[in-house]
């Protein structure tokens, strides 16, 4: 297992509440995997992240995973509060197989990473996309609780997003509904790592600022670097952050026109920016907007960057409460055999 980067363990008598119960989520990105441990509030209890391993051996990672939850769960005081474990992968999944089809991040192709962690892991888990996840994360526990329908979407690495609809996720039929990331903003605009030119991700990602950086000073800078001299307001860095979040308005109000949800929450790794990224996009969004009268606003979501471990931390309780319905969202469970 690879060295832990960062480890926060559960304080002697943190869980002290009778009755309450805990869940683990743990979500895998493309270079770290982060896990926590929660109770039924989302109050987090305790985290580790440690990063992927390098060639992305999927053995390795998928070992890692387990040691990760065996270590979360062993800090669980009494087994009984347990409620199980949610785990958030990227790519293309098969939910009712517990396969993923394909990760571009990972380049793994048909894993059965189910099979291979209930085979290993003697508990109930639960799969879920990652954006999916972090979506089921603002709806039922975070900015969204209050709303029916939302279009939510992740801004980091890439970009992805998801509709929630009467508070049920619609898929699609493939599984890749939402999928703002790859919709064609600039015909001839930069490259996509998808291959097509001018999409969304390729113009108002983090990696696209990164990329917009490097070829301006001619070194690496780090997406959290640019945002925050963007915010005071350095330049080229706010012009950088400035033309990425003013495509990112622009395809939100497409969504909006297209859709019109109840309100748009954005989360992911750029969101930590704040109000001050948040500013950036409205003032595009409303500029491309027309129209009507009561346009749905945009919130930052409450779990930004964390937001997919935690709604992988939710899916434990969401699925006992029946919150999520397995047969109208696709969502679907691996409990272990009970003997
Ligand atoms: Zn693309």
């Amino acid at each position: 297992m690879p060295t832990l980067k960062e480890k926060r363990t559960i304080e002697p008598g943190n869980v002290k509440m009778k009755g309450s119960r805990l869940s683990i989520g743990i979500d895998l990105g493309g270079t770290k995997i982060a896990g926590i441990l929660v109770n039924d509030c989302l109050d987090i209890l305790a985290f580790e992240k440690i990063p992927v391993d390098p060639e992305r051996r999927v053995e390795v990672v998928l070992q890692d995973i387990i040691r990760l939850g065996q270590s979360l769960l062993d800090q669980i005081p009494d087994q009984k509060q347990f409620s199980g474990m949610g785990i958030a992968l990227p790519g293309l999944l098969d939910l009712e197989r517990g396969m993923m089809i394909f990760s571009e991040n990972l380049n793994w192709r048909n894993i059965e990473v189910m099979k291979y962690l209930r085979e290993r892991l003697p508990v109930s888990l639960y799969l879920e996309h990652d954006v999916r996840s972090g979506a089921i994360a603002e709806t039922f526990f975070g900015a969204g609780r209050e709303f029916q329908d939302i279009a939510y979407v992740s801004v980091g690495t890439g970009i992805s997003g998801t509709l929630i609809w009467h508070r049920n996720i619609i898929r699609g039929v493939r599984g890749t509904s939402a999928e703002i990331g790859h919709t064609n903003i600039e015909p001839n605009g930069p490259l996509c790592r998808c291959g097509n030119a001018g999409c969304l991700e390729a113009l108002a990602s983090g990696s696209a600022m990164e990329r917009d950086a490097y070829h301006l000073l001619k070194e690496k800078v780090r997406g959290e670097v640019i945002l925050e001299r963007a915010k005071n307001h350095v330049s080229p860095y706010y012009e950088i952050v400035k033309k990425a979040a003013g495509y990112l308005g622009l395809a939100l109000a497409n969504l909006a026109e297209i859709f019109d949800p109840q309100v748009i929450i954005l989360g992911g790794g750029v969101a930590e920016a704040g109000d001050f990224w948040l500013d950036l996009v409205k003032a595009s969004y409303y500029e491309h907007l027309t129209g009507s009268q009561q346009l749905p606003d945009i919130f930052l979501g409450t779990f930004k960057g964390k937001a997919s471990v935690m709604g992988a931390a939710g899916l434990p309780y969401l699925k006992e409460e029946r919150a999520i319905d397995q047969k109208r969202t696709g969502y679907s469970d691996d409990t272990p055999p009970q003997s």
